[in-house]
């Protein structure tokens, strides 16, 4: 999409905050000609006109989706950008700060005694204030700017950190990719290791693979891991379903001879707090298990999660080093952010996974370390920004 004499835009609000649902897109552009761009943009597809002005134009799109297009120019755009990002109880902090310091800051421009200050970006107005820069994701008033004052500001963890994807469905099973068709797409990304983890034959409708199933194509994983010995580290591994009264689907006999273990539950969603959590601990305990995938089960719009007592699920995966999954695809984010963060306080390794069905799944991963780095998650937390000798190490946890 081109409009002319359109300097820059950047997408703002909740969407530019990472979070897991938007009500609608802030989109601010920059420019000198409002009235053209103005037009343009009300030219663009669109159900209704919520509203058309030189500096703000609102669409109704045919999907329902409410866009709100905020139109500055080059010089207020940095405020603009920080104002319209967000949130609005981070902007009421941020403000006081500048007031205490004489200043004035507000979608216009950030001032001192009536005299606009040159802004050329975000990081410039939190300079100004004598704060560190905040990222985006990190800005709910949740203990960032008390986190920067004393400079204790997470490094969190950022796409390029990710060295490989640990849970990714072939066509053995409900994927449409074969084996090697994955193993080439995380070539393509200059992956480091992945992992190949098909549903277990509990998943009968996901085409769970029956134990014969799966040593046939632990036989094909090692021809592959031969061929491609130069280019990626392939790890044969499952996804394990956890059964009603917490034993996993595969035995233990054959779960010792995977790379690595993923255990999820599936089925049974409509459980007590008590059984949900005995079930997802029984597996975190069990010394195969590496990772439990998309912990609390909600498909976003669809399925709330199950309920399950968070703090001990936390608690039990760090002392037994299984790692907690942040499922990336878009309708998971599961971990969400909070529960992330929650994992990280009490020292569980976090593992952000795609659980790619297809090739294009695999551009989910961002939404995952979005989800992350709201829940201040760093790089050190992740299990998937190791090399593969240290998570070769982790794996081997028993
Ligand atoms: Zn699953
Ligand atoms: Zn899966």
């Amino acid at each position: 999409l081109k409009i002319e004499h359109v300097v820059k835009a950047e997408i703002a609000g909740s969407t530019r905050r990472g979070k897991g649902t938007v009500g609608d897109l802030d989109i601010l552009i920059c420019t000198k000609d409002f009235k053209n761009v103005s037009k343009a943009l009300a030219n663009l597809p669109h159900k209704q006109i919520i509203a058309m002005g030189d500096t703000k134009v609102s669409l109704l799109l045919s999907n329902n989706m409410q866009v709100d297009f905020r139109i500055v120019d080059d010089e207020s755009f940095a405020c603009a950008l920080q104002y319209f990002t967000g949130s609005k109880d981070h902007n009421v902090r941020v403000r006081e700060i500048a007031i205490k310091k004489g200043f004035k800051l507000n979608e216009y421009g950030l001032f001192l005694k009536d005299q606009k200050i040159e802004t050329k970006n975000e990081e410039d107005i939190y300079k100004a204030l004598n704060l560190c820069y905040i990222k985006p994701t990190l800005r709910e008033n949740k203990g960032e700017i008390e986190a920067c004052l004393s400079n204790n500001l997470p490094d969190v963890v950022e796409l390029e950190d990710i060295k490989g994807d640990l849970h990714v469905h072939s066509n053995y099973s409900d994927g449409l990719m074969s084996l090697e068709e994955i193993i080439q797409e995380a070539i393509k990304r200059d992956y480091e290791y992945i992992a190949i983890t098909d549903h277990s034959v509990s998943s009968y409708v996901a085409g769970g693979l029956s134990v014969e199933r799966l040593y046939e194509q632990l036989n094909e994983i090692d021809k592959l891991k031969f061929k491609y010995k130069d280019k990626i580290n392939i790890l044969a591994g499952s996804e394990v379903d956890i059964k009603q009264d917490g034993r996993l689907d595969f035995d233990d006999s054959v779960l010792k001879d995977l790379d690595i273990v993923i255990a999820s539950i599936h089925q049974g969603f409509g459980n007590s707090k008590d059984i949900n959590t005995k079930r997802i601990i029984a597996a975190i305990e069990n010394p195969y298990v590496n990772i439990i995938a998309h912990p609390t089960g909600r498909l976003i719009g669809q399925r709330p999660p199950y309920e399950l007592d968070m703090q001990s699920i936390v608690e039990k995966a760090a002392k037994h080093k299984t790692a907690l999954e942040i499922n990336s695809f878009y309708l998971r984010l599961d971990l969400n952010d909070e529960h992330a963060r929650l994992a990280k306080t009490f020292g569980a390794k976090l593992c952000i996974n795609t659980d790619a069905h297809t090739k294009d799944n695999f551009n989910y991963m961002i939404f995952g370390v979005l989800t992350a780095q709201r829940g201040w998650v760093e790089k050190s937390d992740c299990l998937n920004t190791l090399n593969y000798e240290q998570l070769k190490q982790f794996l081997k946890k028993r």
